[in-house]
């Protein structure tokens, strides 16, 4: 069986088989919202009814980035901010594939800003887990894009001049067609938004607020939270570009002033997804690409054999 045989089997897939063989116990600090994230992560596979080998993980650098040697399935631990153009190939090299992209704050809102809003523009076929402690953990507690104004950290000693990244709102001003905002400290609709975000044909961006208690010493554990879909206070419609633009920005303004406000801000089923556009237009080879490099028959595209020839 090939990976490519292995896409859409049919069975009962347990959340236990995305836990790897090897270093399967994450080195997080204790109380790190990033196990959150795992927890989440496979928990929702199931949900969604994929296997470890119909999935690939791509991660950016950072504490975040180990996300991917936790998890059992493809994985590409990428450079920092480059998650997410990686995920982009590997999704239209093979469209059957699960693709799942994620990184921190840091790494997907300021270092790969730039990748950020253009996959949420082409609006690719993926989900995008940004892990927002409003700090860069790894490297020992620098101020980060979404670090409050005021954050006092060895970069910033007298306070952050800068206004934060707002994520949602430039998301949706971007084009991703699925944004949401969970927190470590609320599983039940961590995992509810993370199948979601897998199930969505588009670009599906979670905002995940994930403390890091090591580093971010006015670390917010996120708590009280509230759930918007539950709360008639926020009655907006998330299929409405407007509403939701207004629900994001009292959100992203609220976390500042110790408001956590969590749940669904925007869904567009109806937009097509970058690949189902060009798939739709006859722009991409019927057979993906990814088929196409391991077979032998093809005349144009270099074969597995003549690779492994060519680097031994
Ligand atoms: Fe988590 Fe912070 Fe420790 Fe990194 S440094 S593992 S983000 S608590």
């Amino acid at each position: 069986m090939t990976a490519f045989s292995a896409i859409e089997e049919d069975r009962e897939i347990e959340s236990e088989e995305f836990t790897p063989g090897v270093e399967p116990q994450p080195t997080w600090c204790p109380g790190c919202g990033d196990f959150a994230v795992l927890k989440a992560l496979k928990a929702a596979m199931p949900e969604v009814g994929r296997t470890p080998e119909e999935t690939l993980l791509v991660t950016g650098i950072g504490c975040s980035g180990k996300l991917s040697s936790y998890f059992e399935s493809y994985g590409f631990h990428a450079i920092h901010g480059r998650s997410l153009p990686v995920a982009r190939a590997a999704k239209l090299a093979n469209p059957g594939l699960e693709v799942i992209a994620a990184g921190g704050d840091g790494d997907g809102y300021g270092i790969g800003g730039n990748h950020f809003m253009h996959t949420a523009r082409e609006n690719h076929d993926m989900t995008y887990i940004v892990f927002n402690n409003e700090i860069f953990g790894l490297t020992k507690g620098q101020t980060s894009p979404t670090s409050p104004k005021g954050h006092k950290s060895k970069t910033q000693p007298h306070g952050s001049a800068k206004d934060p990244v707002r994520p949602l709102s430039l998301s949706l001003a971007s084009g991703a067609s699925y944004i949401a905002r969970t927190a470590a400290v609320n599983p039940r609709q961590a995992q509810e938004i993370v199948a979601e975000a897998i199930e969505h044909d588009g670009f599906a961006h979670v905002d995940f607020l994930t403390q890091c208690p090591t580093w971010n010493k006015d670390a917010k554990e996120y708590v009280p939270y509230t759930d918007v879909q539950d709360d008639d206070e926020f009655d907006f419609d998330i299929t409405d570009r407007q509403e939701a633009a207004q629900a994001m920005y009292d959100a992203e303004s609220r976390l500042y002033e110790g408001e956590v406000l969590t749940g669904r801000f925007y869904h567009d089923e109806n937009r097509l997804s970058y690949g189902a556009e060009k798939r739709a237009k006859g722009d991409v080879p019927e057979q993906p690409l990814a088929e196409r490099y391991f077979d032998d028959d093809a005349e144009w595209e270099r074969t597995a054999d003549e690779l492994i020839e060519r680097h031994t």
